[in-house]
């Protein structure tokens, strides 16, 4: 009687539904992870995310060891080989019952319902489990449909919250016999550069529960002062453990009410990001368009992008000659990371002011964040280029100029990712002749006009 647990994106042992319970009914039990780099192509996940979660694995193999808990890799080419490679374990394992954590996008979700059918055929069961904080067909307007506005619907959340103590799931059971050698897992290659910087993000989820306590011990009461300002570290830097499920929002939210109340506004504001984090996958579960690299609003699958490679390359390496997008795309392209007000920014250049496809911002978003999260990307991405659900009104541009004025005055965030500027008069946009002097490019287009040209695309095309 040996049930099998599948690992998605839920490296976690604490708070884990499907692997709590698999371990629960069972007499023993293996974790499985399914080695998928052709998957992980297609979703253009970044080779440090992945190397991240390999290490996470590693370190949740050693803890499943001491609970008796196998751990199994298998190998499979692409998500349609998933299940192929899942039902010939079982068949030769003399597997009793599969447990998975649903995952919302929509190969996944086909994946999913595929394999509850295989495993029936063999008159086995799936046991899916659902580890959003509340399960996405839970949240409904009052007149029974889905919310495509953020405002009410995170006041529906938050009175789910406050009605219902949050409750958050415990280690595994300690399985009486471990049936099989557990499996090492294999790295994937990373270039020098890469190396080190995966050196910077700390594995386990022991840490990432840690650095989410003294966040909420230290941190959070001054979240709202600080959190628009990238060179302070103001936010809690929680997104990879949360992308990868290291963490969950559950625990996140389970951890500040043990200990706060939301009467203060640090800690209001913070809980408020992560129901962003959940809208963003209740969107996607409810609009499976969004998962088919289509805008949430159709009209604008057909909106005319600009396919200016130029740009889009000057973009993507931090030299478009606007100081706070060059500092913000080179911290991203050398930490893996980068600051929530920049994302805004940068991606509000890309689609407006450069009427470059949000796509490709998505895609390479993707493919070098560390916390490449299909749902918040898409979400920010579709949010900024205005195609989104709740998304920014067209005419609503940010210039990247006074947000760097506003959000970086000093420019310290300026001077560490762009030192070759740090000695200009204005740091948030050099003369032309300084730009000259010191070999930093001039800006790709000019904002005003670029802004007006975005504005008259969007106005033309929503007649
Ligand atoms: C264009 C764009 C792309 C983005 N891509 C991603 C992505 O791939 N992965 C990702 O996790 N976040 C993404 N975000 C959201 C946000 O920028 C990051 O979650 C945040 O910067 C992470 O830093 P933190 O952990 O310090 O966040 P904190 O400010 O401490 O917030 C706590 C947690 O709340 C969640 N959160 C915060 N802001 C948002 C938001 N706007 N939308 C959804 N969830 C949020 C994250 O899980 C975050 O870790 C994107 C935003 C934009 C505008």
């Amino acid at each position: 009687m040996t049930n099998l647990f599948i690992f998605n994106t839920d490296l976690r042992l604490r708070d884990n539904p499907a692997l709590f319970y698999a371990a629960e009914n069972g007499k023993s039990l293996v974790a499985m992870f399914i080695y998928n780099p052709k998957k992980w192509e297609s979703h253009n996940e970044s080779d440090l995310k992945i190397a991240f979660q390999i290490d996470n694995l590693r370190n949740i193999s050693k803890r499943l060891a001491e609970l008796n808990i196998s751990f199994k890799v298998i190998h499979a080419k692409g998500i349609g080989e998933e299940n192929k490679k899942i039902i010939e374990y079982v068949k030769n394992n003399n597997i009793n019952e599969v447990f998975i954590n649903k995952e919302y996008g929509i190969n996944e979700i086909n994946r999913d319902l595929n394999l509850e059918k295989e495993l029936e055929n063999l008159n086995k069961k799936l046991n899916s489990f659902d580890s959003s904080v509340f399960l996405p067909d839970s949240i409904k307007t009052q007149s029974d449909t889905f919310f495509k506005v953020f405002t009410p619907f995170s006041r529906a959340f938050r009175s789910k919250l406050f009605t219902k103590k949050i409750e958050v799931l415990d280690l595994p059971k300690k399985q009486k016999n471990k049936t099989q050698e557990s499996d090492e897992i294999e790295n994937i290659s990373l270039n020098a550069e890469r190396k080190k910087t995966l050196e910077l993000y700390r594995v386990g989820e022991e840490y990432a529960l840690d650095k989410l306590d003294k966040f909420i011990d230290h941190k959070i009461h001054s979240y709202k002062e600080k959190r628009d300002y990238p060179a302070i570290d103001g936010t809690s830097s929680l997104s990879p453990y949360l992308s990868s499920g290291v963490l969950s929002s559950r625990q996140c939210l389970f951890r500040v009410f043990e200990k706060l109340s939301e009467e203060e506004e640090g800690i209001k504001t913070w809980v408020n990001e992560i129901i962003w984090r959940e809208f963003y996958k209740y969107i996607l579960f409810h609009n499976p368009r969004v998962s088919k690299n289509l805008s949430f609003t159709e009209k604008y699958d057909e909106f005319p992008w600009s396919d200016n490679q130029d740009h889009f390359t000057a973009w993507s390496k931090g030299k478009t000659g606007v100081p706070i997008i060059d500092a913000a795309m080179r911290q991203l392209n050398s930490t893996g990371w980068m600051h929530n007000r920049l994302r805004m920014i940068v991606a509000m250049y890309l689609s407006k002011n450069l009427l470059i496809d949000w796509r490709k911002g998505e895609k390479y978003f993707m493919q070098n964040l560390i916390d490449g999260d299909f749902a918040s990307n898409n979400g920010g991405w579709q949010w900024s280029a205005s195609t989104g659900v709740d998304a920014a009104p067209y005419f609503r541009i940010f210039n990247p100029i006074t947000q760097s004025e506003k959000f970086d005055k000093r420019g310290d965030f300026i001077k560490k990712w762009v030192p070759e500027i740090s000695s200009v008069k204005n740091i948030h946009n050099p003369s032309t002749d300084e730009r000259n002097d010191l070999g930093y490019s001039n800006h790709l287009v000019d904002l005003k006009e670029s802004r007006k040209k975005a504005i008259e695309a969007f106005s033309n095309f929503s007649k």
